[in-house]
């Protein structure tokens, strides 16, 4: 199989076709190898328009709700950004190419394990993976984020990560019931206020935790 024209396709139809401009974007999806990412049996199809199983009942997300949650966030080189729920490690992969630092946590002990080996052997060496519940945010509360990707569905925006964002950050996160969300871009305001803008609807698996379900 041709992953190079694959991956090339998706770009082209998946992605750019649908509204994706930010060139960083882009070209990390163009550099990043999903079909490494997902469970070999299944590699032929992924570079399809959809959500894959990575195994613990879990599933790496479709490649253009990925890019458009990376669009949200309007990312910068300088950028130092938390994901919460690091799955296969593929957005983790993504973030690392265009921003300086990615901090994710994974509460699945399997999961992480998997994909902080996988971007290991890759080269990465600005992720920092952790293993825990991410609605509390980052473990060290004295680091705070330019950016926040939630990448599972919550039923409100947890607030340990609301804490956790710089002034003027922006977090984009998919809140809704267990079964429907729609992507929420949120800002912190200088005054510390929140502003939330409301986007495509979506399907997440659900997040689980203090600050979850
Ligand atoms: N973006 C990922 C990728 O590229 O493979 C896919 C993420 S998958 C849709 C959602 C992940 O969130 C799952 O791996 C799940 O175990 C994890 N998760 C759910 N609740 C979590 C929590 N409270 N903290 C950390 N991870 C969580």
């Amino acid at each position: 199989m041709d992953f190079e024209k694959a991956r090339k396709n998706m770009v082209e139809y998946q992605l750019k076709l649908r509204g994706i401009y930010d060139k960083k974007i882009l070209n990390a999806f163009m550099k990043v190898k999903r079909h490494l990412f997902v469970p070999e049996s299944i590699q032929e199809y992924a570079y399809e328009d959809c959500a894959l199983p990575i195994g613990e009942g879990q599933t790496i997300s479709q490649p253009y709700i990925i890019a458009l949650m990376l669009q949200i966030l309007e990312l910068n080189e300088n950028d130092v950004v938390l994901e919460v729920g690091t799955g296969s490690g593929y957005q983790t992969a993504l973030l690392a190419n265009i921003v300086k630092f990615v901090y994710s946590i994974e509460r699945n002990e399997i999961l992480m394990q998997k994909a902080k080996e996988r971007l290991l052997n890759l080269g990465y060496n600005n992720i920092f993976i952790e293993i825990g519940d991410g609605t509390k945010g980052w473990p060290e509360k004295n680091i705070s984020f330019d950016k926040i990707i939630v990448s599972a569905a919550a039923p409100k925006v947890p607030e340990p990560l609301f804490e956790q964002l710089k002034s003027t950050g922006v977090m984009v996160i998919p809140i809704g019931s267990k079964t429907y969300q729609r992507l929420c871009k949120i800002v912190k305001l200088n005054d510390g206020s929140m502003q939330s803008e409301d986007y495509d609807g979506c399907v997440f698996v659900p997040l689980i935790g203090e600050y979850g379900w």
